[in-house]
């Protein structure tokens, strides 16, 4: 990892953003326009550009003129963003267009090849700009889960840790959740690598979410138009909220942090120089499909909450796996004195929503 430099990209100045309409980007946008910083977001096609156009100008009519967007149709090849450099001359990069999917069949072309690929092609592209001093690389817990370990109760898992997965293991692996993580590791390495071999005139951060939780922006064009459209993380909630005959799902990835939080990491990590080189662990907490309907049940409106299966009250998993410290995370991130959100506010906001989706 490159060592610690005074890089820090102040408010006002231009930054990138990949996969603009994304679930964490649209709240990474909204967060850099209101902190006052100018960002380009590139999408892939004009729909979703002017979808998320729209979604800042409602949203931010005032700050309408420093949002503008690109289309890029092939995030794995680097001239894909030269002439976007060359004309925007952003100072930063946030990189989070990659394919969070369990939906897929082809693992290497549908989530390893945008993964990896995708990486490489946006840091070969910002060594050819000059004007980039820092790339902020949306990476996962993924990229720190040893899942060849097991559950592991009374292991706590930080930062340091390392996901084994190899591309192979990716290509070939059982299931879609077994290949996305193996994406998620490669790539990350892939982008540590690059630094270590090309050693750029920009510096790195890793930030490494959680499952990302919470509400989507809250405009026409950035709500999902019915149910079958939920982002990945957000269905996980919406499976335990909707599940029949009052039983809770088993949990899936029992770690979590809420969108506002993941966003306001993403840009407070740009003015900081202490944070030059880090991975970044953005977890809250642990939590259970049990625990997420018991929270629902208590914080949504009546009407709501008795649509929330009962399953078993009270009853916690924590002590049947590893536990995490993203303690100094949380302390250098938090945009609040409180820290991040808990999960009573993040199902409060996101399961009225999702009540209201059309099926
Ligand atoms: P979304 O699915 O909401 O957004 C993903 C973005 O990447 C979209 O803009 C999407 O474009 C783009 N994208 C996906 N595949 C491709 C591809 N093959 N070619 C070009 N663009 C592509 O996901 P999230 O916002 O949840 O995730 C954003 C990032 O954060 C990802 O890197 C993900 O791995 C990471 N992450 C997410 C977590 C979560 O719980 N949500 C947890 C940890 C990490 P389009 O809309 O056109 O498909």
């Amino acid at each position: 990892m490159p060592h610690a430099t005074t890089t820090t990209v102040e408010r006002g100045s231009r930054v990138l953003v990949t996969g603009a309409n994304g679930f964490i980007a649209s709240h990474t946008i909204y967060a850099l326009l209101k902190a006052g910083y100018d960002v380009l977001g590139t999408v892939r096609s004009e729909t979703k550009a002017a979808a998320i156009k729209a979604t800042m100008r409602d949203l931010l009519p005032g700050q309408a003129h420093a949002f503008s967007t690109s289309v890029v149709t092939d995030i794995t090849q680097s001239a894909s963003y030269e002439d976007i450099l060359k004309s925007y001359e952003p100072s930063a990069v946030l990189h989070l267009a990659a394919p969070f999917a369990y939906n897929v069949s082809n693992f290497e072309k549908d989530l390893m090849e945008p993964a990896v690929a995708g990486t490489t092609a946006v840091l070969t592209a910002a060594l050819a700009a000059p004007s980039i001093r820092r790339v902020v690389h949306t990476n996962s817990f993924a990229c720190i889960y040893d899942a060849s370990l097991g559950m592991r109760p009374g292991y706590t898992y930080t930062a340091k840790d390392w996901c084994p997965l190899k591309y192979s293991d990716g290509v070939s692996a059982p299931a879609a959740p077994v290949a996305y993580r193996a994406a998620k590791a490669v790539a990350e390495k892939t982008a540590w690598s690059f630094m270590e071999e090309k050693k750029p005139h920009f510096d790195l951060i890793s930030l490494c979410p959680a499952m990302v939780f919470g509400p989507f922006l809250n405009t026409p064009t950035s709500l999902p138009s019915s149910i079958k459209e939920l982002n990945t993380s957000n269905q996980l909630v919406w499976d335990v909220l909707s599940a029949p005959d009052g039983k809770v799902p088993p949990t899936k990835g029992p770690v979590w942090i809420d969108v506002r939080d993941v966003a306001d990491a993403h840009v407070t990590s740009l003015a900081n120089a202490e944070l030059s080189g880090r991975r970044l662990l953005l977890a809250k907490s642990v939590y259970c499909s049990q625990e997420i309907a018991d929270v629902a049940r208590k914080v949504l409106p009546s009407k709501l909450a008795q649509r929330v299966p009962v399953g078993e009250p009270g009853k916690r998993e924590a002590a049947s796996h590893f536990a995490i410290d993203a303690s100094e995370e949380e302390r250098l991130l938090a945009s609040e004195s409180k820290g991040w959100k808990d999960l009573d506010e993040c199902i409060r906001d996101l399961g009225v929503q999702l009540f209201d989706i059309p099926q």
